[in-house]
């Protein structure tokens, strides 16, 4: 059995370890032309059954030795004393096992878990699509038993099976934009936050010396165009001087930024996500929206539950196998849906009476009994409730 993966983020290389380990062949095919490892790209989140996963790799040592350490977060206010918070208060109602980890260093990780059994091929794209049979970049042709893009929200196996994106796109209202600037702020290791109506700010220090990472979120109906030099020009329009001078000396990097990434936050609402033998694993078939659903859970559990179900099935049995997995998925992806909308709310508050009450919020958490504290915190059973009705096979 031959399987050809599009993409090698998470999702990838969890489906591809699995699967080689059930003896199937696995070729993995990446846009990007070498593996975007280190400490690059932003901060991403492992709970309960994604924690599972990676320690079924055998790799949870490595992946906690790896964790970020923002340990805290600091909300700056104009005027006003900073308010300090342990980031382990804040997760008491997400979830009992959970670890942040850049993407890049996960990323990196679970290619080095595989790279020994799978055929990673970088820099090179599926062009054509017919049935199973792959027409790659690289001018090569294989006809496979299964295709898979976990090739991220804007993948290009959704676009070649199922058609254009925006058939399945959900705006939720909102952009985000990250960058890596030096640490201007100098605020030591702890998240900055800072938020106005419809804005918030985080910058925290990467684990590269003299680092820092900012990360911008702003509600806006308007629609941002590609073009990267308009891209920055809409972030430094959107902020404005509303955050005070530390974030104005934040936005000041902007166009130093090799690594700037604005996208909108949207949802992939897909009612299936499988035809025929093709299928999609992660943020491709149903990503709950960047920066405010727990994609990275449900990447990770997601390829997992594809790779059991698909255990021991015959090219003829690959289509059932799909309806199984889609099937066992259903209720996390439907709970997904009202994770991204909660998370925001929550993080980038509409009014100056929300900015108030989230200022509030975080002075008396520590304060409050653990199961008041729990629920406060859960988002509305938000990125680690959607995956407790998933039973790892
Ligand atoms: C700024 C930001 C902040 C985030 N913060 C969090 C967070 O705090 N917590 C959290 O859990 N999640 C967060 N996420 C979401 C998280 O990064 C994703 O949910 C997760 O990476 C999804 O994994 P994936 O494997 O499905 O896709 P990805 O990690 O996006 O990987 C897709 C891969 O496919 C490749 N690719 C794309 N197109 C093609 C193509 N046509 N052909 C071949 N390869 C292709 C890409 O280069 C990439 O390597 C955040 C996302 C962003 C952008």
């Amino acid at each position: 059995m031959h399987a050809v993966i599009s993409g090698a983020g998470i999702a990838g290389p969890v489906l591809a370890y699995w699967l080689c380990r059930y003896g199937w062949r696995v070729t993995v095919v990446e846009r990007a032309a070498d593996l975007r490892a280190g400490y690059g790209g932003h901060a991403v989140d492992l709970f309960g059954p994604a924690v599972d996963v990676v320690e079924r790799m055998g790799l949870l040592d490595r992946v906690r030795e790896n964790r970020t350490r923002n340990d805290t977060i600091t909300l700056f206010r104009t005027g006003r004393a900073p308010i300090r918070l342990d980031t382990a208060v804040l997760a008491t109602g997400i979830a009992d096992r959970h670890v942040e980890i850049m993407r890049g260093t996960l990323a990196g990780l679970l290619h080095e878990a595989s790279r020994d059994d799978v055929d990673y091929r970088f820099g090179t794209v599926i062009e054509r699509l017919d049935g199973a049979s792959v027409q790659l970049s690289d001018g090569s042709t294989i006809s496979a038993d299964l295709v898979v893009g976990a090739d991220g929200l804007h993948s290009g196996v959704r676009g070649l099976a199922f058609g254009p994106e925006e058939d399945y796109r959900h705006f939720l209202g909102a952009y985000l934009a990250v960058y890596t600037l030096p640490d201007v702020l100098q605020a030591g290791p702890t998240v900055a936050a800072f938020n106005a109506p419809g804005l918030a700010v985080a910058v925290y220090p990467t684990q590269e010396p003299g680092g820092s990472r900012a990360l911008v979120l702003a509600r806006t109906s308007r629609l941002i165009s590609r073009d990267p030099a308009d891209q920055r020009e809409a972030v430094r329009d959107l902020v404005g001087d509303a955050l005070g001078p530390r974030v104005s000396a934040v936005l000041a990097h902007l166009d130093a930024a090799e690594d700037f990434y604005l996208d909108d936050i949207s949802q992939i609402r897909m009612d299936s996500w499988s035809r025929g033998r093709v299928t999609l694993v992660g943020d491709a078939g149903y990503g709950p929206g960047p920066a405010v659903g727990g994609g990275t859970s449900l990447a990770a559990a997601g390829a997992y539950v594809l790779a059991a179900e698909l255990n021991g099935a015959g090219t003829d049995g690959v289509e059932a196998a799909l309806r199984r997995y889609e099937s066992a998925l259903s209720g996390p992806v439907q709970h997904s849906r009202r994770v991204g909308p909660s998370v925001l709310s929550a993080i980038v508050p509409r009014t100056r009476a929300q900015v108030w009450v989230a200022a509030q919020a975080m002075r008396l958490l520590p304060r409050l009994p653990r199961p008041v504290r729990s629920r406060l915190t859960s988002f509305g059973g938000g990125p680690a409730a959607m995956l407790d009705g998933l039973v790892l096979p």
